[in-house]
C-alpha cells in the first residue's frame, strides 16, 4: 500500500487489519519506513525524519536490507504500509525501485489518495511529525509523482494497482472497498 504523507494508509490499515482477524487470517503489516529506521539505529542514526535526508546512495541500501527482511515474512497475509517515493534534496526517488521489488515480489498495489485540500489539513494538524515545508501546490503535485511510480511498478511487476480515494469521514469505505477489490 502507497500514499503520500496524511493520505491515511496507517488508518486505513488497522480497518483492514481488524477485519482480517475477524476472518482468522494470519497478518502481518510492516511499515516498511520503520524497518529501515530500525537498520538505520543500529548503524547510528537518532531521528525518523533524518533518513529522508541521507544521500540516496545511503538509503537504497538500507532499502535493500529492510526488503530483505520483509522477504521472511510468513503470514498467510503481509501488508507493506510505504510510499511510491521519497522526497529527498535529490528529488523524488522511488520507494520500491525494481531491485526492492525482486526481494518483496508484491502480489498486489494499492495506491491511496484523497482530495488535496484534506491531505494539506490533516498534514498540518500532525503535531508529531517533522514535515518538510507544505503547500498545496507541492500535495498535488506529490500525488502526480505517485501515481506515476506505482504505475511504473506495476509494468515491472505484473501486478494490479487499485486506486483508493479516502474520503473525509469515509474511512471504512475506502478499507471495504481495498478487501473486496483484492478478496481478502
Ligand atoms: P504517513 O505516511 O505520514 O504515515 P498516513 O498515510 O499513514 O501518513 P494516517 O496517519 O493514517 O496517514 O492519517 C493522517 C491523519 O488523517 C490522521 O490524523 C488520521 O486520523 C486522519 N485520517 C485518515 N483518513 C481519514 C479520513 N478518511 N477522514 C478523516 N481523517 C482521516
Ligand atoms: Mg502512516
Amino acid at each position: 500500500m502507497v500514499g503520500i504523507p496524511g493520505v491515511g494508509k496507517t488508518t486505513l490499515l488497522s480497518k483492514i487489519v481488524d477485519h482480517l482477524k475477524d476472518h482468522d487470517r494470519s497478518v502481518s503489516v510492516v511499515s516498511f519506513g520503520t524497518l529501515m529506521f530500525d537498520v538505520a539505529k543500529e548503524n547510528g542514526l537518532s531521528d525518523r525524519d533524518e533518513l529522508r535526508k541521507l544521500p540516496v546512495s545511503r538509503q537504497q541500501e538500507l532499502q535493500k536490507m529492510a526488503a530483505e527482511k520483509i522477504a521472511e515474512y510468513t503470514e498467510e497475509v503481509v501488508i507493506i504500509d510505504t510510499h511510491a517515493f521519497i522526497s529527498s534534496p535529490e528529488g523524488y526517488y522511488p520507494g520500491l525501485p525494481e531491485h526492492v521489488l525482486k526481494i518483496i515480489k508484491p502480489t498486489n498495489f494499492i495506491s491511496v489518495s484523497a482530495k488535496p485540500e484534506e491531505i494539506y489539513s490533516r498534514r498540518m494538524s500532525d503535531e508529531t511529525r517533522l514535515r518538510d515545508k507544505i503547500t498545496l501546490a507541492n500535495v498535488k503535485k506529490e500525488l502526480d509523482a505517485q501515481s506515476g511510480m506505482i504505475s511504473a511498478c506495476a509494468v515491472i511487476t505484473g501486478s494490479p494497482v487499485k486506486h483508493i480515494l479516502n474520503r473525509e469521514g469515509k474511512v471504512d469505505e475506502a478499507a471495504d472497498k481495498i478487501i473486496n477489490a483484492i478478496g481478502l
